[in-house]
């Protein structure tokens, strides 16, 4: 199964695409995480992306297609993956559809957390607080970058939505669910089929 997970910054994206992951028993493949590892390990890649990514701004398409590409040809994503982080531009999704099309392939699913975006900079600060008081802040959880990273994300990532309305394959969860509920909501559009349709988790008590 081959599922891209969309969702702003602080939308809890990255912690239901590690459950997901584990409840489907496919890799989670975060573009984030990629690069913070080539930023840490001091690659040319890392060299070139540190800057970009401690301003909030998005690393350049064929730097991150790239790494993408690599990844997802490797053993453990042949019978599926959830990209976390990627794609995040129309340029992005489209070589993510040629990628896919040219080994025969297509995603099967794109998950889409639904959040109040207005009340996200108050909890990713938040979050950015918790982190510096316990040492795991990163680079870019300062109050600037996080605002360009929610801005970025309006302007480039959201229209994303629409190319995969498109396609048929979009579906939306209302991401302010409790997380379990979330995750639940999350298994039941991935089994479903059909399109827009808002998945909330039907068994509430
Ligand atoms: P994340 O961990 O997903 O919040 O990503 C952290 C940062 O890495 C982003 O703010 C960007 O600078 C960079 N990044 C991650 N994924 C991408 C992508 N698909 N395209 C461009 N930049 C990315």
């Amino acid at each position: 199964m081959r599922i891209v997970l969309l969702g702003p910054p602080g939308s809890g994206k990255g912690t239901q695409a590690i459950r997901l992951a584990k409840q489907l028993g496919i890799p989670q493949l975060s573009t984030g995480d990629m690069l913070r590892a080539a930023v840490s390990a001091g690659t040319s890649i890392g060299a070139k992306a540190k800057a970009i990514m401690e301003r909030g701004e998005l690393v350049p398409d064929e730097l991150v297609v790239a790494i993408v590409a690599e990844r997802i040809s490797r053993p453990d994503a042949k019978y599926g993956f959830i990209l976390d982080g990627f794609p995040r531009t129309i340029v992005q999704a489209a070589a993510l559809d040629d990628i896919l099309r040219a080994a025969g392939l297509r995603l099967d699913s794109v998950l889409e957390l639904d959040v109040d975006e207005a009340a996200l900079l108050g909890r990713i600060l938040n979050r950015a607080k918790d982190a510096t008081a316990n040492g795991h802040a990163r680079a870019d959880d300062t109050e600037a970058a996080l605002r360009v990273r929610l801005e970025e994300y309006g302007r480039q990532t959201k229209p994303l939505a629409d190319y995969y309305r498109e396609q048929g394959i979009l579906k939306s969860v209302d991401g302010l669910q409790p997380i379990d509920k979330v995750a639940s909501s999350l298994l039941e559009a991935i089994h479903t089929q059909g399109e827009g349709v808002r998945y909330a988790a039907s068994s509430s008590p």
